[in-house]
């Protein structure tokens, strides 16, 4: 049910974040604009608001000033109850935590996208399956997360990232809590998965590999985004 692919438009956005004295701006302007299938590395020293622009591209926190555009819609100006039904079924998220629910297996864990659009059916369970075989987990879908390596469960995350056929994937350094191995494979896995889904893809990584392999790389710096690749 993919209508016309989304492009992502960012218009001079800013984010305060208020003090007891000065608001705090962290983002001071950021624009961005990217097409279906762009993909690009988020970059920049620690505190200096890539989370907090990815959570605002997520639609997770909002602007102070500016707007985000995903396709024809204006994420911002949609209700809670529109809010959240836009964000299940367009954005996919991997953050470094894998904010998997303890209790579900790894393939509830998974259906959970599916479901928070409303069902599970058949279509939903055969995707499933084969993402999670194409990610190399078919014996580990009943397991539940304390019973996964953490590159299995960040392969899960990725997975239920990916579930609705988001128009936008958004990581926060998705292979940060991994050793080097397992964080090139999975960091692997991802773009590579990400690339067959023609989604657009932000990633926040401080892995130079990971970025390098994204092949674009944006600084955020000082509230504003630059060109990184030299
Ligand atoms: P990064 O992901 O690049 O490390 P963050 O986006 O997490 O940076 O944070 C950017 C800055 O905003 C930091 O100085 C952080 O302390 C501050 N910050 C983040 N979230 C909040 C918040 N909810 N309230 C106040 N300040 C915040
Ligand atoms: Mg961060």
């Amino acid at each position: 049910m993919s209508g016309t692919p989304d492009s992502l438009v960012v218009d001079q956005v800013t984010r305060d974040y208020p003090t007891a004295g000065e608001p705090l701006r962290v983002l001071r302007g950021v624009s961005l604009r990217m097409t279906p299938g762009d993909r690009v590395a988020v970059v920049g020293p620690s505190g200096s608001g890539k989370s907090t622009l990815l959570n605002i591209l997520g639609t997770l926190d909002r602007p102070t000033t500016g707007s985000v555009r995903l396709g024809a819609t204006d994420p911002f100006a949609l209700g809670a109850r529109e809010l959240a039904a836009f964000r299940a079924s367009r954005i996919g998220f991997v953050f470094q935590e894998h904010h998997l629910l303890g209790q579900c297996t790894a393939l509830e864990n998974v259906l959970l996208a599916p479901l928070a659009r409303g069902r599970v059916d058949d279509a939903a369970r055969n995707r499933a399956a084969a993402l999670l075989e194409r990610v190399g987990l078919t014996d580990r879908a009943g397991h539940l997360p304390s019973e996964l390596s953490g590159g299995e469960r960040q392969r899960v995350a990725i997975v239920r990232a990916l579930m609705n056929e988001p128009s936008l994937l958004l990581a926060d350094e998705p292979t940060g809590n991994l050793d080097a191995q397992s964080g090139r494979r999975v960091g692997d896995l991802f773009l590579e998965l990400a690339r067959e889904s023609g989604a657009i893809l932000v990633v926040v990584t401080h892995s130079a590999a990971l970025a390098e392999q994204v092949g674009r790389s944006l600084r955020l710096e000082g509230g504003v985004l630059t060109d990184g690749t030299q």
